[in-house]
């Protein structure tokens, strides 16, 4: 009787915690030394590209608080699919997104709000179907990930930090030094190229 209700308690609880700790500790990990080697060199840092996002279609709306814009709002300046995928938490068909195989150097922003997401120093070619980048700028600046039960599978879903758009999901798969890969739709985000 004890046993098989500790059986009931325990068996939600442990695929979680079998999931989400070697993530989060990867991401710790990452944080203390991505940030100057990774970057120094990197597309991240060319001079300030306008990177507005949709939101500068907004008017009367801070730029800088994008959390503020309503879901309303961001369907006035989101094409559909846009809209669908960062607002709603789409998913792109696989192999459909024009940065799947795209290699140009540059770095990515969110679509949304312009936010410096990721740079072509640390993408890939994972073949799953979707970008897939080792890290991302300056370790998860601007990224927060959220535990992700949906479908009967336990992943982690990234958003943007600045405006909470689904973006896609990280998996600790990745063949770089990092073991992560972020699996991200070309929808969510803008592609800007390094100057020559
Ligand atoms: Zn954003």
């Amino acid at each position: 009787m004890f046993l098989s209700r500790a059986s009931r308690l325990l068996l939600p609880i442990l695929p979680v915690s079998r999931v989400r700790i070697p993530v989060f500790a990867t991401a710790a990990k990452m944080s203390s030394d991505s940030s100057k080697s990774a970057f120094s060199s990197s597309p991240y840092s060319f001079p300030d590209v306008p990177a507005e996002g949709a939101i500068a279609k907004l008017s009367g709306v801070d730029a800088k608080d994008p959390k503020a814009v309503s879901e309303s709002q961001w369907k006035t300046v989101l094409s559909p699919e846009e809209f669908h995928i960062t607002r709603e938490a789409g998913t792109e068909p696989k192999f459909s997104g024009k940065y799947d195989k795209f290699f140009k150097p540059g770095k990515y922003n969110c679509i949304c709000c312009g936010a410096d997401l990721f740079v072509s120093d640390d993408k890939f070619n994972s073949g799953c179907g979707w970008p897939a980048f080792s890290k991302s700028v300056d370790g998860d600046k601007n990224i927060i990930r959220i535990p992700d039960h949906s479908y009967g599978y336990e992943r982690t879903e990234v958003r943007c930090k600045q405006c909470n758009a689904h973006l896609g999901h990280v998996f600790d798969d990745g063949p770089k030094e990092t073991g992560e890969r972020y699996c991200i739709n070309s929808v969510a985000v803008n592609f800007l190229e390094k100057p020559e």
